[in-house]
């Protein structure tokens, strides 16, 4: 039997790349290989690449390229932005319950504070009020949330946080948000911000941590002194040509995609919602990022829905995709306040560029009878 054709919905997991950031990447892969460290004419020529690669970071995100960091990954850009500014100031780290353990195991690691979130995944204001106090020194608080999509009102935040302790740093994780979010607007909001190329069609191993300038951190990695003693290492040129393309793309093209990514994800949802009054969308599309469709099934195991969807070339996750595998319900779908057994049968389908209206005719011709499957027999383990 033919393997049913791949339908693609985990684009918040990891994007396809965009085929014009694998050809951007290429010729630092071979040619252009140098250390763009070096004082010669190949490494010069390895250093105008990356040079060329930071101000069109800097551009999309309208600040100036000496405040844009390259790094490892997202993780690693969240994790400095928290550590490195409780250990440049010491103070307290404060970030809400719903944010991605990259940033949220720093700050409780860091003996930090977490507060609570509404039914939406929105942030408390007043519980925030409350917690950033005069020692307050990080308060991260993410643009879009990976699992539910919510956007949280940064504007808000950052009055807020401005308001209860001007000398407080405020960072936000826009991994999920790069590509729905117009970036420039969110940096003069802010003082960091974190990014990762794989969320956006760039290469996976590649991240920026912008810091406004005069914010004082300690490098995570110490080294070589690379990106101005911020990030020791040698460049990954090839990742960073490559993030820099896609990040372009994802900018120029992000009203258009929007448009056409939410007609098509409002249709899925719609679609899914009508099937059964078992099925509930776990947050309204009004706080939400275009891509990302969450709903509960309920009396279903998300376990076994993934597999059925998985056996019908449908790939969509349960949780972030870095949790999904146990069995605990989400932190996420906790902090929210969803009951255990609806949590139980969550299912994120995230849209993304490759996107198209057969993937979606595909998934609403499937599901029913994969829901009709399930439901008549609620208990049966699918022999994973
Ligand atoms: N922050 C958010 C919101 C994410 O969704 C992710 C990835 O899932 C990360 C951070 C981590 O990024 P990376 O995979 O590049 O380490």
């Amino acid at each position: 039997v033919a393997d049913p054709p791949l339908i693609y919905l985990d684009h918040a997991a990891t994007t396809p790349m965009r085929p014009e950031a694998v050809a951007a990447m290429m010729p630092f892969l071979s040619d252009r290989f140098a250390n763009p460290s070096g004082s010669h004419r190949a490494s010069r020529n390895a250093r105008l690449a990356l040079d060329e690669a930071r101000d069109v970071v800097a551009e999309c995100l309208g600040v100036k390229p000496g405040g844009i960091v390259f790094t490892g990954c997202g993780t690693e850009a969240d994790n400095t932005a928290i550590l490195g500014v409780v250990r440049a100031r010491g103070g307290i780290a404060v970030c809400p319950s719903t944010e991605h353990h990259a940033v949220l195991h720093p700050v409780e690691h860091t003996g930090g504070r977490v507060v609570p979130v509404d039914g939406n995944g929105v942030v408390r204001l007043d519980d925030l009020a409350e917690a950033v106090t005069d020692d307050v020194t990080v308060v991260s608080v993410m643009a879009a949330n990976n699992e539910v999509g919510t956007v949280q009102p940064l504007a808000e935040i950052s009055r807020l946080v401005r308001r209860q302790a001007p000398k407080a740093v405020l960072h936000t994780d826009a991994v999920q948000a790069a590509c729905w979010l117009d970036l420039a607007a969110l940096t003069p909001l802010v003082d960091m911000l974190s990014l990762s190329g794989h969320k956006f069609g760039g290469p996976k191993g590649v991240g920026v941590l912008w810091v406004r300038e005069g914010v004082a951190f300690e490098p995570l990695l110490l080294g070589g002194g690379q990106e101005r003693d911020r990030r020791s290492g040698t460049h990954n040129v090839a990742g960073i040509v490559a993030f820099a393309e896609a990040l372009r793309l994802a900018t120029v093209e992000r009203a258009a995609g929007n448009a056409r990514i939410t007609t098509l994800r409002d249709r899925l949802v719609d679609g899914l919602l009508a099937l059964s009054p078992c099925v509930v969308e776990t947050v309204p599309r009004a706080v939400k990022i275009p891509g990302s469709a969450h709903v509960l099934f309920t009396g279903c195991e998300s376990e076994s829905l993934l597999f059925l969807l998985d056996q019908q070339g449908i790939c969509a996750s349960a949780a972030s995709a870095c949790a999904s595998g146990a069995m605990e319900p989400s932190h996420v779908l906790s902090a929210m306040g969803v009951p255990r057994e609806r949590a139980r049968g969550a299912i994120r389908f995230s849209l993304g560029v490759t996107t198209t209206d057969d993937d979606i005719d595909h998934v609403l011709a499937v599901v029913p009878a994969l829901l009709d499957r399930l439901l008549a027999a609620p208990t049966r383990a699918m022999g994973r």
